[in-house]
């Protein structure tokens, strides 16, 4: 069969392996295995929010509510926005997907860091546009000017911090960038990981509510499955100006989020409580990784996010060691398909980071 031919230079993204797979593979008991590959948050998410949503499974039977009135509400108080600022994705993935979508054509090109989030390149696929990056591992901000002005982007996506290596933008960087961005070209903030990156270091965090009222071609996007402890809900956002918003609303499935998911996030954002002290946790254990690396002579990039990339020395091949991690029940992420002899290790709860030094100290 003959499918479109923009497929055929499209490699499946490869999500974090499933704690399933490792059982079937492997043999492993569940309890047993550590997952640190998606950067979930190891805690879970807050209790009122498995109570809320206990309390309306019977509701499965009926359609969601497609205005999304709870959760809207919710969102548009915590960040002191409008609704007509605000669409909800199923995942903040799927606002990515409208973005291309309303934005891009086959003739279009999409400004991307050298190393970053790999669903942009995948999504801009999807449209047949051409993916450009920068040079440099970390977001370089004249980079992107330059290719900015040279190669003349529809869309450009600024990670911060930045999966999978972990740096983040300086906040006032970031406004002086996209201040000399012209007004046709649509800048993504992509505040996947925003709640940590604001928790350790003020200067690099960016307010969506600062951002949509300075600049009119900006939009930022967040989700609930990190620090929310929502990863299996898939329920993201985007904030904008209203015209843009308008526009992604076009391409807008009805019922993107299922009602336990609406539920679900509904209530996370207002357990903000919860959520810091998790974040807490994770940047005390943080302080173990960094040992670790000290102790085993090998680099780890400053982190402002709930995981680390520990860059391995050349005598130790990440592929090899995230592999003979995955056969001992530990699943964490091999950054060498990203061009980096690394790893990626979400930060997890203390007694699954000390397994992980354990085994990986054995193994380097
Ligand atoms: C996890 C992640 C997302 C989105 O995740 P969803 O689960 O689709 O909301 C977006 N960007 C980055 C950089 C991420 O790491």
């Amino acid at each position: 069969m003959k499918f479109n031919k923009k497929l055929e230079n499209i490699k499946i993204y490869e999500a974090g392996k499933p704690i399933e797979l490792v059982v079937r593979e492997f043999g492993i008991e569940p309890k047993d295995i550590v997952k640190l590959a998606s950067n979930e948050n190891p805690y879970g998410c807050a209790p009122k929010v498995k109570e809320a949503v206990t309390k309306i499974v019977s509701n499965m039977a009926l359609y969601p509510d497609d205005s999304m009135r709870k959760l809207k509400n919710g969102l548009t108080s915590r960040f002191e926005i409008k609704e007509e600022n605000l669409i909800i994705g199923s995942g903040s993935d799927q606002v990515i997907e409208f973005i291309m979508h309303a934005k891009a054509n086959a003739n279009s090109k999409i400004l991307i860091n050298s190393v970053t989030f790999a669903m942009y390149e995948i999504y801009a696929k999807h449209i047949g546009a051409k993916i450009v990056r920068t040079a440099s591992q970390e977001h370089n901000l004249n980079e992107f000017y330059e290719l900015y002005k040279s190669e003349k982007p529809d869309v450009i996506f600024l990670c911060t911090p930045n999966n999978p290596t972990g740096d983040a933008i300086d906040a006032l960087d970031m406004m002086n960038f996209i201040a000399k961005i012209d007004e046709n070209t649509l800048v993504v903030v992509d505040g996947a990981y925003m709640e940590y990156a604001a928790f350790k270091d003020k200067k690099k965090a960016i307010s969506p509510k600062e951002l949509i009222k300075k600049f009119s071609n900006v939009i930022y996007l967040g989700t609930f499955s990190k620090a929310y402890g929502l990863g299996g809900m898939r329920v993201g956002y985007g904030i904008s100006s209203p015209e843009i918003i308008k526009e992604l609303h076009k391409l807008r499935p009805p019922f993107n989020i299922t009602t336990l998911s609406l539920e679900a996030a509904s209530v996370a954002v207002e357990e903000q409580a919860f959520v810091n002290n998790c974040i807490s946790l994770c940047f005390s254990e943080m302080k173990h990784y960094e040992e670790f690396a000290t102790k085993q002579k090998i680099d780890i990039i400053e982190s402002y996010t709930n995981f680390v990339t520990l860059c391995l020395n050349k005598d130790n091949n990440s592929t090899q060691i995230a592999d003979a991690l995955l056969r001992q029940g530990i699943i964490v992420r091999d950054l060498s398909g990203y061009g980096m002899n690394a790893i990626r290790v979400t930060v997890g709860t203390p007694e699954q980071n000390s397994r992980f030094f354990e085994l990986t100290a054995e193994l380097l």
